[in-house]
């Protein structure tokens, strides 16, 4: 067992806690308070990733053949254990990335929700069956296990990706090797812990901390891994998938965003409000659905910028944990550097409404804090319409027409997440049409995808894959298409009995 509390955490490997092998160790921190270690973690590398894939590789006969139904039975055991654990694992989330705690619930329950989805696909598993074009002969298509799954995963939902990308991939018949973010290896670690509680057999999951060099490549590039399940930077996906293509490993792709909200002349002013100050300063604006691009009808620009204003300059920023806190902190010390590099940028390019710099005053001073942050007059190709800046931070386009908006909303190089704010029927059909990405929301911000839908994007988002819903199950087992013929002779598909030969 891993230790408690702030002390040591150790690597999961064939259903043992484990140091790294070189002995080297990490820690991590709140970033509410950098005074507030949250534990050590083995500093692994190449050395425990082979004994990780090893560990998965034995595994792996004996869980694939597992009925899917009964390895249904263990996630579903799974996600009440979870339920059971929800404040626990939100508690230890607060603490170690940040977010407040009713969003650290909500995304325990993301995860809780997908075990029970995958849970249920253990009875379906639909393949296909279809007819022959021969007499006396069965066609169908069944779905197989691949092997030793990868999975690599970002700080910013450190519990509900981990969950997005397990359980399709365990319900599938694989066994996994994972790495969770090194701002966040606590969180995974004690999900790991209750998976095993929850019934999973040593060795189908396996967990191993350290960074995205030492332990990340060392997944990718893995010749008995024969999968990846990656969610972060685009810059990184890239790497992963040049990488993985020289042992030709399927690979699945979540990247950034730079979502907008528009807000037509016609909208409910007060919901979309509400909606745009969840979308844009949750998570302190570091979800890759966040709503960092608000596209505004000019006609209502000056009411709807300083109702905005108003609202986000009473949002309290604190630790999460206090109920009082509306906003949480960023991730770290970096990501407050690089958010305000692109205030100096934002401030040549743009007007600054509200915010724009580190907040340090008070109860904030010893955690990584920023102020929520409001442009306006941005132009559609300034870097900070443009750019994924990942914190508090959005940026405000006036608009005047609806060509105009599909432009601008099709403009920038990703492609999660469109909202469209607006009481006329005819425009929220197109905003469905015309805005180009994964998830398309009418009247609701850019955050709130369900576990039973596709989620993802298009352009730079990723590469076509989607996670959660049927579709996660596509990318996670192998299709076989079989044959049985049950005429007795030979029968040759395309030559004998074809339609053409009846003619
Ligand atoms: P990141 O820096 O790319 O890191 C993600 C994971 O990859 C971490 O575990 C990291 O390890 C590891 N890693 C880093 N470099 C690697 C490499 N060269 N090879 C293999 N692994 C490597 O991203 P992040 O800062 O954690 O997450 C924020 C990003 O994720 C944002 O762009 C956000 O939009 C995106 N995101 C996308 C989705 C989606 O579904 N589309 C969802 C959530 C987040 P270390 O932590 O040890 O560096």
């Amino acid at each position: 067992m891993s230790s408690t509390a702030t002390t040591t955490y150790r690597n999961l490997i064939g259903g043992k806690w484990v140091d790294a092998q070189s002995g080297g160790t990490f820690t991590s921190s709140s970033p509410a308070n950098h005074d507030e270690v949250i534990g050590e973690f083995p500093a692994s590398g190449p050395a425990d990733v082979d004994a990780a894939v090893a560990a998965a590789k034995a595994a792996f006969p004996a869980w694939s053949l597992m009925p899917a139904p009964k390895r249904g039975e263990i996630l579903f055991r799974i996600g009440r254990l979870l339920a059971e654990h929800k404040e626990e694992l939100a508690t230890l989330m607060t603490r170690e990335m940040g977010k407040v705690l009713t969003e650290a619930r909500g995304d325990v329950q993301e995860a809780i929700d997908v075990a029970y989805y995958m849970a249920g696909e253990g009875r379906r598993m639909f393949g296909m069956t279809v007819p022959s074009e021969m007499p006396d002969k069965f066609a169908m298509a069944i779905r197989r296990p691949i092997g030793v799954v990868g999975l690599i995963t970002p700080w910013n939902f450190p519990v509900a990706i981990p969950g997005w990308k397990l359980f399709p991939a365990l319900i599938c018949g694989n066994t996994v090797v994972m790495k969770p973010a090194s701002d966040t290896p606590a969180c995974v670690v004690r999900f790991a812990e209750l998976l095993m509680e929850g019934g999973l057999p040593d060795g189908v999951l396996n967990v191993v901390t350290g960074s995205g060099t030492d332990v990340g490549h060392a997944i990718v590039e893995h010749p008995d891994v024969k999968v990846i399940s990656f969610t972060g930077h685009t810059e990184t996906g890239i790497d992963i998938s040049t990488r993985a293509a020289k042992t030709l490993k399927r690979v699945s792709l979540e990247l950034g965003g730079k979502n907008p909200i528009v807000v037509w002349e016609d909208a409910d002013l007060p919901l979309a409000l509400d909606s745009v100050v969840w979308s844009a300063y949750g998570t302190s604006g570091q979800r890759c659905t966040a709503a960092s691009r608000l596209i505004v009808h000019r006609r209502i620009h000056d009411e709807f910028v300083e109702m905005l204003r108003k609202r986000v300059a009473a949002l309290v920023l604190g630790d999460g944990l206090d109920p009082k806190t509306d906003v949480g902190p960023v991730i770290n010390e970096r990501a407050v550097e690089r958010i305000a590099g692109y205030m100096e940028i934002g401030r040549a390019e743009a007007d600054l409404v509200l915010g724009g710099n580190p907040a340090r005053d008070g109860t904030l001073a010893n955690g990584s804090f920023f102020e929520p942050t409001i442009f306006t007059e941005v132009k559609p190709d300034a870097r900070i319409a443009q750019e994924e800046i990942f914190g508090p931070v959005t940026s405000i386009i006036p608009v005047e027409s609806w060509e105009e908006t599909v432009e601008i909303v099709n403009s920038v190089k990703y492609g999660l997440s469109t909202s469209l704010f607006t009481r006329d029927v005819n425009l929220a059909f197109r905003s469905i049409r015309d805005f180009d990405s994964g998830l398309g929301y009418v009247n609701h911000g850019t955050i709130g995808a369900e576990a039973h839908l596709p989620f993802g994007g298009t352009k730079a988002t990723g590469n076509g894959h989607r996670e959660v819903g049927q579709t996660a199950l596509d990318f996670f087992s192998e299709w076989k298409s079989v044959y049985i013929d049950y005429s007795g002779k030979l029968q040759r598909a395309q030559i004998d009995m074809t339609f053409a030969d009846q003619e």
